[in-house]
């Protein structure tokens, strides 16, 4: 991609009301753009990050023999009465037609998942069923001031599997678990496990919790085995696991998995004809992660006094090369035989932005390799080239720049 025909552009003031890390950087770097408190548009260089976050979470789901589907955002009010919670869940938008019928803008997925099984599920043969979609989720959350962490309006990947027995349910909570982890090794997050209190539909969940001090949550996390808990539930002082001790610290919670009680089940009449004839409630759980809060997760986590340093499997390109004056030609021919080697390149090749502006810029953007040919590293057939977590260039020969950046 050339810089001089990206659409959105770097900027130096941020909006005023913008308090967080996240979205400060984001902003200013042109990777979205703030329409109102907790809504945003996705730019060109952002919703690469984020189909590459959804992109892992999806490879995940689907090894995990998931599947995926894409499920209506506008619902019917009467699936909601149904659950009780068109009056029960606080941030639920409800919203209206001109023949003043109601519909809610989906929160979360339930309501339409399970009246959507009845139709497919009969006999125990049916199951399990394990379904996802990365879709976005609207929330009416009063206090929408942490950029991506917080929408009214943003993206989440749920699935909502379903068993004949609470047995098979559980195994498969312990597959999703291992994907869960999975995925936020590959998007280079450190999420501690934390268990915490299921709220009104189940007993237990597992929170994905990355300690950050500028997190909404507090967990207690063990200072030996990396496992947390919430301390909204906390009675324990020392760690359940290895006796280890406690250290209050702030997280942002990524994802969470539990097992859900038969309430859904029993709403909807989600039932099958077990091997004896008997008429069951499928055992259900759900799984939540906020790609979008991800998203600004890696931000709060990975940046400097300068910008984002994106770590590489998200990256929204590998390398960011920079036009140097003079050497137009030389640059060009760079960025054709890296993109011909499947190497994606974000190619500075601005004319009338002075080289720091360039270098200040690639900073912000936090690309995960800053490559530039000069006059001088030319005459030697080098290039220049820095890591962005690196204060030191180095200097490679030019044929060797795929081996470095693999
Ligand atoms: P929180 O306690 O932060 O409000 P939650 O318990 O309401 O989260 P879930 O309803 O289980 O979260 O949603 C699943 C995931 O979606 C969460 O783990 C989080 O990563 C993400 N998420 C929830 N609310 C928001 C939001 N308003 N903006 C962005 N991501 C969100
Ligand atoms: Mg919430």
């Amino acid at each position: 991609m050339r810089q001089s025909q990206l659409f959105g552009r770097t900027k130096k003031e941020v909006p005023r009301d913008e308090e967080s890390i996240n979205a400060r950087f984001l902003i200013r770097g042109g990777f979205i753009h703030k329409e109102m408190a907790g809504v945003y548009t996705f730019l060109p260089l952002g919703l690469r990050t984020l189909n590459k976050i959804e992109n892992i979470v999806r490879d995940e789901m689907n090894k995990a023999n998931a599947q995926e589907v894409f499920m209506p955002s506008l619902h019917p009010k009467a699936n909601w009465q149904k659950t009780g919670r068109w009056d029960s869940f606080d941030v639920l938008f409800r919203i209206s037609s001109q023949s003043k019928s109601e519909y809610a803008l989906g929160p979360t997925h339930e309501e339409i998942l399970y009246p959507l099984l009845t139709h497919y599920i009969d006999s125990y043969k049916d199951l399990p069923v394990a379904l996802y979609q990365i879709q976005t989720k609207f929330r009416d959350e009063p206090r929408a001031k942490s950029g991506l962490l917080r929408g009214r309006e943003f993206r989440m990947k749920d699935l909502y599997s379903f068993h004949a027995t609470s047995q098979d349910r559980d195994a498969y909570y312990e597959v999703m678990r291992k994907a869960y982890e999975n995925v936020f090794q590959r998007v280079g997050l450190h999420a501690v496990e934390t268990k915490a209190s299921g709220g009104t539909f189940s007993d237990i969940s597992l929170e994905f919790q990355v300690p950050n001090q500028f997190g909404e949550d507090t967990i207690l996390l063990c200072t030996h085995c990396d496992i947390a808990i919430n301390i909204e539930i906390a009675k324990e002082n020392t760690c359940t696991r290895c006796g280890g001790s406690l250290s209050r610290t702030k997280a942002i919670e990524v994802g969470n998995i539990f097992p859900l009680k038969t309430k859904y089940a029993q709403d909807f009449h989600v039932s099958f004809k077990d091997k004896e004839g008997k008429e069951q409630l499928v055992a259900a759980g759900c799984y939540g992660i906020g790609t979008s809060r991800v998203m600004g997760a890696l931000v709060e986590v990975f940046h400097d006094g300068r910008g984002i340093l994106w770590p590489q499997a998200v990256a929204p390109f590998r390398v960011h090369l920079m036009g140097f004056p003079g050497k137009e030609k030389e640059s060009e021919a760079l960025y054709v035989q890296l993109q011909s080697k499947g190497i994606e390149v974000l190619y500075d090749d601005r004319q009338e932005v002075a080289m720091g502006e360039k270098f200040a810029d690639a900073d912000l953007l936090g690309i995960p390799y800053r490559l530039l040919a000069s006059e001088k590293t030319l005459q030697k057939n080098m290039v220049e080239i820095k890591k962005r977590a690196s204060q030191e260039p180095e200097f490679i020969p030019l044929q060797r720049i795929e081996e470095y950046i693999h």
